[in-house]
């Protein structure tokens, strides 16, 4: 709290400060009437189809009384608008995060140092300043001792009406003790005992940009709370009187005029219910694109079962229970009319690939085409090896669509793809931008779709309108996330791995300890085993990740001799798939690279995992990257290099990494420690962030949202119910328009 009142200050110029608070009474009384005016007069900004209730929550913020066009512009900074117009309804949720207690009420001399104090005193000789700079000093005294109020470039005449000598005055603000003297440098209010009522007690306290002060934004937020209405409830009234919850409208003002900082906690009823007003908003817009998806599209599909059973009793192994489970559930969805939209979310190395293969398998003896989509030429070719040959033996027909193909290749793949004689492709996503037709495109099987923007997504269901489409993914998303970013899929789980797996032995060791891990690694070497050695990304570097990457190699190339190989993200996808088929097959047994070998790459015999600067990852990768070994028998180990003075955060997540190999229990932690962008790379793959919502504090509601949305599209469609027509609104109010468009097209 401290800090914050701190941040408030420093913001504000001594001078500039004297100069509001002289306006600042005259302001208040100036600006009510004409900011309610202004209100009425304002045009809201067009949007023909939302309701008319909700136009006072999008007119533009400069149409309240009092914001100027350079005042927009700090409020378009502050609540994260760009260039755009920040509206009223972005004000309003720009919540406190805690509050200023004025209720202490000491005497002078037994008031604390540094905190915020309401005195009553008696008001005493001015002091001017004797040289230029020095501060203007008030004296003001109580039973117990006097206090010197003080004021940087103020003007005399002004203090001297606002402090009468004689007089009795109540001030409020932070008082400190200089050498056993008190006292108070610019109150924060100054009033007349008569009007001790104007005083707040409690005030919140909210995130501020430069030029924005705590005043300024209070009364715009003042005035924008005025201008707006009350809305129908759209939560369900039971549930409401249940939890305790206020209406929107109540929960907009307590949190904006808290009676105590219990009211702007993240766990505060107010907070929890706007929270839950968004996150709904969220979900049900997702219900309603997975109805559209569902209802525009699909196919029952009837597979040979025979066919089926005999390519996965090919498989080298017996599926696991969870693999026999997530089948089940695919199954499920193939052979029902509507489109399948799952998301089979596995550890690195729980075995995806046989679940992919038998989902295309019954995809293809049911007489469609299949393609799965990776997310580098290097995995594509990899599952190409993999499943190719094991599908020819069963006559399905199989090929590969990566760029820099021979065009021949290519063109044979397309013409099959089109008159439907190759039964699968895999490939990259070049194969849905390219111009690849299918004759009836049944699956989409995406690998690793964290890799994946939106766009990509949009695009491949584009070639095949009405095909399932499966996601798998091996970042170990945590449930609410997942809720989140793939609300609009199912979910199938990979939880238990295929057995004969050791354990990976993970060690954090400081990067001063270098040369002892380049001995081991060396004995190791001579053990006959193979190290991937991981270097640091450098963010928004290219030149300077490369350099790490290239002097790196140089090193251990010196140390170690011609066995160590180099890969990075600038190599030509060839010269690099040529470099990581040597490491697998070949003469190198130390593959130096950067995180190109994060994603799927197979190398059963490497049981080496040394990753430099691990304190520069986020866990999530490094999970993925230790997944990379402790795929045979023998024994692995993963050393987390890191830094030598990595605070207390970093040194937490590495002991995570150490104490943990469960991909989900990581997740979860990441998510603790970092929270949600990070973890998911929001900057790359777009998700949509909360305003309101703080995953950490309320991922429940995620869940229970979820839920409440499914019940909502049972029973009540088109939301044409009362109820229904209020939640259209909410779904309005979040701007979740595109939604409710799916409704009328319906
Ligand atoms: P990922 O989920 O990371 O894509 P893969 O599908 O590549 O995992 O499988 C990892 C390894 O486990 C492969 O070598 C695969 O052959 C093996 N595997 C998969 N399923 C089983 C199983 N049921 N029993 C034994 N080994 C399996
Ligand atoms: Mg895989």
């Amino acid at each position: 709290m401290a800090a914050m009142v701190g941040l408030a200050r420093d913001r504000c110029l001594p001078g500039s400060y004297v100069v509001r608070a002289l306006s600042d009474a005259s302001d208040r009384d100036r600006m009510r009437p004409s900011g309610a005016g202004a209100c009425r007069r304002a045009k809201p900004r067009e949007c023909p189809m939302r309701p008319a209730e909700l136009n006072p929550f999008f007119r533009d913020l400069s149409d309240l009384g009092g914001v100027g066009p350079k005042t927009v512009k700090h409020y378009a900074r502050l609540l994260g608008r760009g260039t755009g117009e920040p509206r009223v309804a972005d004000l309003l949720f720009h919540l406190p995060v805690d509050v200023l207690d004025r209720r202490a009420r000491p005497e002078i001399a037994t008031a604390p140092h540094g905190a915020i104090a309401t005195l009553t005193v008696r008001i005493g000789r001015h002091e001017a300043p004797k040289r230029r700079n020095a501060p203007y000093r008030v004296f003001a005294t109580d039973e117990t001792g006097e206090l010197a109020i003080v004021f940087f470039r103020a003007q005399p005449e002004w203090l001297q009406r606002l402090l009468p000598e004689s007089e009795t005055r109540v001030v409020s603000g932070k008082l400190e003790w200089y050498s056993g003297r008190p006292q108070m440098v610019h109150p924060d209010h100054i009033v007349a005992p008569e009007d001790e009522d104007d005083l707040p007690t409690i005030e919140p306290i909210y995130p501020l940009t430069e030029g924005l002060t705590a005043r300024v934004l209070a009364k715009t937020i003042a005035g924008a709370l005025a201008s707006v209405p009350e809305l129908p409830e759209w939560q369900d009234r039971g549930w409401l009187t249940k939890n305790g919850f206020p209406t929107f409208h109540e929960a907009l003002q307590c949190l904006h005029h808290p009676k105590d900082e219990t009211d702007v906690a993240p766990a505060a009823p107010a907070r929890l219910r706007l929270a839950y007003d968004e996150i709904l908003s969220g979900q049900l817009a997702l219900a309603l694109i997975r109805r559209r998806i569902r209802r525009q599209s699909g196919q029952a599909r009837a597979w040979d079962k025979d066919r089926v059973a005999a390519i996965r009793s090919a498989l080298p192994f017996a599926l696991t229970g969870a693999q026999s489970l997530a089948l089940k559930e695919i199954a499920e969805d193939v052979a029902a009319p509507h489109r399948m939209l799952r998301l089979l979310q596995g550890d690195v190395g729980s075995g995806k690939t046989a679940v992919a293969i038998e989902t295309i398998a019954m995809t293809v003896t049911s007489g469609a085409q299949a393609a799965l989509m990776a997310p580098t030429a290097l995995l594509a070719r990899q599952h190409f090896e993999a499943i190719g040959p094991l599908f020819a033996r069963f006559g399905i027909s199989c090929r590969l669509l990566v760029g820099g193909m021979p065009a021949g290749d290519r063109n044979r793949t397309r013409a099959g793809l089109d008159d439907g004689s190759v039964d699968v492709v895999i490939g990259t996503h070049a194969m849905f931008q390219e111009d690849v037709t299918f004759r009836d495109l049944g699956l989409v099987i995406v690998d690793e779709q964290h890799r994946f923007g939106v766009h990509q997504r949009l695009a491949l269901s584009e070639k095949g309108p009405s095909s399932d489409v499966l996601v798998m993914t091996a970042t170990p998303i945590p449930r609410t996330l997942v809720l989140t970013t793939f609300g609009d899929m199912d979910v199938s789980r990979l939880t238990e791995k295929p057995p004969g797996r050791t354990p990976v032995d993970t060690r954090t060791v400081p990067l001063s300890r270098l040369d002892d891990v380049v001995d081991r690694l060396q004995a190791a070497l001579e053990r006959g085993e193979k190290a991937y050695w991981i270097c640091p990304l450098v963010e928004d570097s290219d030149v300077v990740e490369l350099s790490a990457v290239t002097e790196r190699h140089r090193v251990l190339q010196a140390r170690l001799g011609d066995t160590v190989g180099l890969v990075h993200g600038k190599m030509k996808a060839a010269d690099r798939d040529e470099v990581m088929g040597r490491f697998r097959d070949g003469d190198l047994k130390v593959l130096v690279s950067t995180t190109v070998v994060e994603v799927g790459v197979d190398v059963p015999d490497a049981t080496i995992m040394v990753i430099e600067h691990a304190e520069r990852f986020g866990l999530a990768q490094l999970h993925q990257l230790r997944g990379r070994v402790g795929r045979g028998q023998r024994r692995s180990v993963c050393l987390l290099l890191y830094k030598d003075s990595i605070g207390e955060t970093a040194k937490g997540r590495l002991t995570v990494m150490r104490d943990s190999e469960d991909g989900f229990v990581i997740a979860e932690e990441d998510l603790r420690l970092r929270g949600e962008g990070e973890l998911l790379g929001t900057r790359q793959s777009g998700v949509p962030g909360f305003r309101l919502a703080v995953p950490e504090a309320h991922g429940d509601l995620i869940a229970a949202a979820h839920d409440d949305a499914r019940l909502i599209i049972e029973t009540d469609p088109e939301l044409t119910s009362e109820r229904g027509q209020a939640l259209r609104m909410l779904l309005y109010l979040f701007e979740r328009d595109e939604a409710v468009r799916l409704l009328r097209a319906g």
